[in-house]
Parts: C-alpha cells; structure tokens; sequence
C-alpha cells in the first residue's frame, strides 16, 4: 500500500476498489470524458452502457494505463494509479509505482488480442512468469486450472489460430485471470465473436461473476447478461454519467429520456 498521505483515506475493506475522481481526457480537441467521478465497491460489478462513442471503452483504458488521464485521478484501493496530488499539485507517477498498481487490473479485450505465435499454454503463462515472477512449473499448473475453468484443457497446446473465436476469447479470459487482478475490464468481449459462440463466453464470465469475488467493471451490448451479472449500471452519454441504477431500474424503468431512448433502440 501506498504511504501517500494524500490518497483518500488509508485502505480499509470498505473503501472502493476504484475511485475515479474528476477524471478528464482529451484525444487532441476532442474532450471525451469531462470531469468524470464515480466509485466502484470491492466486489462490485458494474456495467457502463451508452451510445457509441460516450467514451466507455476509453474508462477501460485508462484503468488499464493504455491511455494517459489528461486530468482528475484514479485511485485503486486507495493508491493513485498514474497521477497523485501532491499538495495542490498533480504528479505523474514514476513507472515502475504504475506497474505495481495496474498489475491488480486486468482486461479482456474485443478482439481477443491472443499472441498468435505462442501456443494456448504460453499465452497464459507468460506475463505470470515474467511479470509475477512465478516458475514454469508453477504457472502452468495454473493454466492447466484455469483452462479447465474455461472448458479448454484439451487445447493447452494447441495454437490460437486453430481455435474458434469463442475459444480465443474463453483462451483470453484465461490468460487475464491468470495474473490474479483484483479488478476484471471487460470490453465488448463478445462484439467480435458469431452468435452461436457468444453463450460459452458469456457462461464462462458468469462463473467468474459468481464464484469469485472479483470486481468487475463491463462493457457489453448483451443487456441480458449485463442484467444477470452485475449490480449497478452506468449510463454514459458524452462522457459523463447521466443515470445509475440496479440492473433491473434502469432496464425495466429508466428514468432519463436518452437512457429510455438508447434502451429502446438496443433491447
Ligand atoms: P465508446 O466505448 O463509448 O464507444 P470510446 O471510449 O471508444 O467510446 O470513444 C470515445 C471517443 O473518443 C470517440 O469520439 C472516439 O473517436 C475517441 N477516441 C477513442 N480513442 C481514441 C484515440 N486513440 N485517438 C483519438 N480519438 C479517440
């Protein structure tokens, strides 16, 4: 944990597992998330819906550190995560304070994104032994679990080419679980994949949601599944939050009109 007085609060199990704290960021001109706050609890899971372009997938990279926060903070259990205040300044951390931190943050992504000169099993393996510092041994004994985890142990050494998308896909969610983040960034996981492979996605991630107390943070157009898994819907429109509510509100009684339209144009 960081010593940083300045984090908000020092870190106790009620304290969220995310704080995004006036976050803004720019691409060029374009302002894509505005003065953005919103907290996520440990365990919690949470599914951002909204039109394209709103800026969801751009929350993910930020919590990933793919992108860089133009302004604002994010805080993961209480530790900034690239920007800390130092009095009434605002610092970019040093890198290697950033890997620490993200390491607890991991994304599956809408296409996959699997090394495809690397077996099934090297996929999940590397970043555990070269980022974790585990043995071979160690790491792909985990593999081995998790590929069960995900119906795939047959294919450990198979390569991703050989796979169907859907595989890929449960392949990723392996390999991202495989590093044990305490925060799970799901992005459009299913968007790429044919519909007859998108339900042995989706029921993979449903064991996830129900059997371990990861926190989850989803964007999906599958307003079913969102329903089912998570507990508090986001509904995002140019960039800022505009309606929160439990799954079964906002999807059966949106109080906003551009949620009421986005809904009616997407179930
Ligand atoms: P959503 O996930 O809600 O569809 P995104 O976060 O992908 O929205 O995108 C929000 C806005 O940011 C869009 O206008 C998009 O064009 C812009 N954007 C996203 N990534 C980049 C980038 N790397 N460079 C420039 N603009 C980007």
């Amino acid at each position: 944990m960081s010593t940083d007085t300045t984090s908000p609060g020092a870190s106790t199990a009620d304290q969220p597992r995310i704080v995004m704290e006036d976050v803004s960021k720019k691409f060029g001109k374009n302002t894509v998330l505005d003065g953005l706050n919103f907290n996520v609890a440990r365990g919690e899971r949470v599914t951002l819906i909204g039109p394209s372009g709103s800026g969801k997938t751009t929350i993910l990279r930020l919590l990933m550190t793919l992108e860089d926060l133009t302004g604002g903070y994010i805080y993961i259990d209480g530790d900034p995560l690239s920007y800390a205040k130092r009095g009434n300044r605002r610092v970019k951390l040093p890198n290697n304070e950033v890997t620490r931190i993200r390491k607890r943050v991991g994304m599956v992504f809408q296409q996959f994104n699997l090394f495809p000169n690397m077996t099934v099993c090297q996929n999940i393996v590397e970043a555990p032994v070269h980022v974790l510092g585990q043995s071979k041994e160690e790491a792909r004994a985990k593999a081995v679990d998790l590929l069960d985890q995900v119906g795939l142990r047959d294919k450990i050494d198979a390569h991703p080419s050989s796979l169907s998308g859907g595989q890929q896909q449960r392949v990723a969610i392996a390999r991202a679980l495989a590093m044990e983040p305490e925060i799970l960034l799901l992005d459009e996981v299913t968007s790429a994949l044919d519909p007859e492979l998108v339900g042995d996605v989706l029921e993979v991630l449903r064991e996830v949601a129900t059997k371990t107390d990861i926190t989850m943070l989803l964007v999906t157009h599958e307003m079913q599944f969102a329903q089912d898994v998570s507990h508090r819907v986001l509904m995002f429109d140019e960039g800022r939050v505009i309606e929160e509510a439990k799954p079964e509100v906002m999807f059966n009684n949106p109080t906003h009109e551009r949620t009421k339209q986005f809904l009616q144009a997407v179930l």
